[in-house]
């Protein structure tokens, strides 16, 4: 339980809207076994006070903000730098007071490829399938590619998307890495073997029974499945894999890592992955 005192320094997170955040209960555990007297406000900002909602935390010295939809591009302009890899994304999550304002991070980006890590998901060169082309996707496909993927599919109910998400990722890494498709065409993909990421909102709660793809010769084609939803805990693309004895997980540990990460910069304290079963029981003990 956090005491707010006169030492108590403040974080928040700018979204619109950010009643259902699950950011709050993640840092106060973080904060609890770092020992760090900090406070994680969620502060509801209608994207007309954007800008001022940033120069307002910067007027009350914020440790950091987290940001989430749909500030994290328009938010851009109202910072005073940019990490390069955030640039590449177009993408923010994460600002860091600097002097002059704050320098924004992708940490989905990072806490994606850190909470593979933690649950033994290698990324493989070939034969990775993206279903989605929104903002979630978006940050895994950047991970792919700094990854050093070779060949990716981006599979998407609208072919532009996918498709001007590949050409922004070939054209930024100056190979092709990412071959776009339409979702009801994924019987086209070659062979098999795949890591395939759910990166899209289908299979959120209340949806629990609905997968993008509804068909399980695609989940034979695959060898795991990590989708990006945490609410259900098991989704049905999850499921489908389980019925074919192969292993897949939810994105409650991309949630928390992108999380730590942001709360690493803050503080400069390094988190263990030791914290992250307590966080993983609280949050699940929320739900
Ligand atoms: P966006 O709205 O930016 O993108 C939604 C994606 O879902 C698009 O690719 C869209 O396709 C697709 N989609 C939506 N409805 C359907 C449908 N009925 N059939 C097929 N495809 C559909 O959302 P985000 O990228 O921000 O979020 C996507 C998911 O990722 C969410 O469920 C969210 O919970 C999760 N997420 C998880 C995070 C974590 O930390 N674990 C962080 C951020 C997001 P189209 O282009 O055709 O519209």
């Amino acid at each position: 339980m956090i005491t707010i005192d006169g030492q108590t320094k403040i974080c928040g997170l700018l979204g619109y809207p950010v009643k259902h955040t699950l950011s709050p209960m993640i840092h106060e555990i973080l904060a609890h076994h770092t020992g760090e007297n900090l406070a994680y406000i969620p502060c509801e900002t209608d994207p007309s006070h954007l800008a001022d909602a940033v120069k307002g935390a910067q007027a009350m010295h914020f440790l950091g903000l987290n940001v989430t939809v749909p500030h994290k591009s328009a938010i851009i302009p109202f910072l005073s730098s940019i990490d390069p890899l955030a640039g590449k994304v177009g993408a923010v999550n994460t600002l860091v007071p600097e002097e002059d304002g704050f320098r924004g991070y992708n940490t989905d980006l990072t806490g994606l490829g850190r909470a593979m890590r933690y649950d033994g998901v290698s990324i493989p060169k070939e034969k990775t399938v993206l279903i989605g082309a929104g903002g979630a996707a978006r940050a895994a496909a950047f991970l792919l590619a700094e990854n050093g993927v070779t060949e990716a599919y981006i599979i998407n109910r609208t072919l532009e998307s996918a498709t001007k998400l590949c050409d922004n990722i070939n054209t930024t890494y100056g190979r092709t890495v990412f071959k776009p498709l339409l979702l009801s065409q994924y019987d086209r993909l070659p062979g098999d073997g795949y890591l395939a990421v759910q990166a899209t909102s289908v299979g959120l709660f209340p949806d629990n029974e609905k997968a993008p793809i509804m068909d399980e010769a695609f989940y034979q084609k695959c060898s795991v499945g990590y989708d990006l939803i945490y609410r259900p805990f098991e989704t049905r693309f999850m499921r489908f894999f389980r019925e074919q004895g192969k292993p897949s997980f939810n994105g409650l540990r991309m949630l928390i890592f992108q999380g730590i990460e942001a709360y690493e910069k803050w503080t400069g304290k390094p988190v263990s992955d030791d914290v992250v079963p307590e966080v993983i029981e609280a949050l699940e003990r929320h739900a």
